[in-house]
């Protein structure tokens, strides 16, 4: 590793500093909508908590395959959809349509070209959810057909997090 190089200590604080960044960017651009908050991936609860903690007036739906969160970071029954994203989010369309003002994923793990690979696989079944003028937040590059990229806040790092908007 060249002194140049980022560590891997550097990287995921990047990345940290960005989601927190986007995620309170995100709330405060959506606070007027009534709509509900996604958040797609669950793991310890430490967003999910942030989102709690910053979001009123909004419910704030889970989706996650497997709970393994911590105590306090845990959503109630009725705020959760347990299993596989690739069927929950049709699914949850069907019912509800779309209606989401906010929609964070933080859904991959270490290997980025899997990530890349699965952001790919959900884009077209995340973009039909959010309302007009509603945002997702992704720790991911998305490809969406019909959202905008925005720029990031101030604090962000490029290519650490992303912000999309629907018109
Ligand atoms: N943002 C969380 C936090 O702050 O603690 C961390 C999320 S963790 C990196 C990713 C989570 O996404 C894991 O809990 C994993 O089970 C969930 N996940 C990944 N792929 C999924 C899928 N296809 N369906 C449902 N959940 C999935």
């Amino acid at each position: 590793m060249t002194r140049t190089e980022q560590s891997r200590l550097d990287l995921f604080i990047d990345r940290m500093v960005s989601q927190r960044a986007c995620l309170d960017h995100a709330i405060a651009l959506t606070a007027a909508m009534k709509g509900p908050v996604y958040e797609l991936g669950l793991g310890n609860g430490r967003t999910y908590h942030h989102l709690t903690q910053h979001i009123s007036g909004r419910d704030i739906l889970v989706f996650e395959r497997a709970v393994a969160s911590h105590p306090d970071s845990t959503p109630p029954d009725d705020r959760l959809v347990l299993g596989d994203i690739r069927e929950t989010l049709p699914a949850t369309l069907a019912r509800s349509g779309p209606v989401a003002s906010l929609i964070h994923a933080d859904l991959g793990g270490h290997n980025r070209e899997k990530n890349d690979k699965f952001a790919r696989m959900i884009s077209p079944l995340v973009e039909p959810h959010l309302a007009p003028g509603g945002l997702m937040v992704s720790s991911d590059r998305m490809y969406f057909d019909g959202l905008e990229e925005l720029p990031l806040p101030p604090g962000a790092v490029e290519g650490r997090c992303f912000i999309y908007r629907r018109g």
